[in-house]
């Protein structure tokens, strides 16, 4: 949402992505397909409750907000727990 020269965002949208990667990192042999990814990326969030910030837009996100530690565990959880779901029941054939 953008207010001006204002934006306000999710915070935990933001750093849902960087979770995926280091948990698919550490887990060879998960489908890291599109669709995939983006199921494990809806599932996540549908878990989360988003935490909003208000940033200067043009600016990057404050980093302090990155490394809040108990919201990137929670958030680890969740998208550990969404990547064995999709990928045990993937809306896709098996190739
Ligand atoms: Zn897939």
């Amino acid at each position: 949402m953008e207010i001006g020269n204002m934006r306000v965002i999710n915070i935990v949208e933001e750093l849902v992505w960087e979770c995926i990667n280091e948990v698919i990192e550490h887990r060879p042999g998960k489908c890291r397909c599109d669709r995939c990814i983006a199921d494990i990326c809806a599932l996540a969030l549908n878990q989360m409750k988003p935490r909003y910030v208000a940033s200067d837009r043009g600016k990057t996100i404050s980093k302090a907000a990155f490394l809040e530690k108990d919201l990137k565990i929670a958030l680890l959880v969740v998208v550990a727990d969404a990547v064995e779901r999709v990928n045990a029941n993937p809306r896709h054939g098996v190739e």
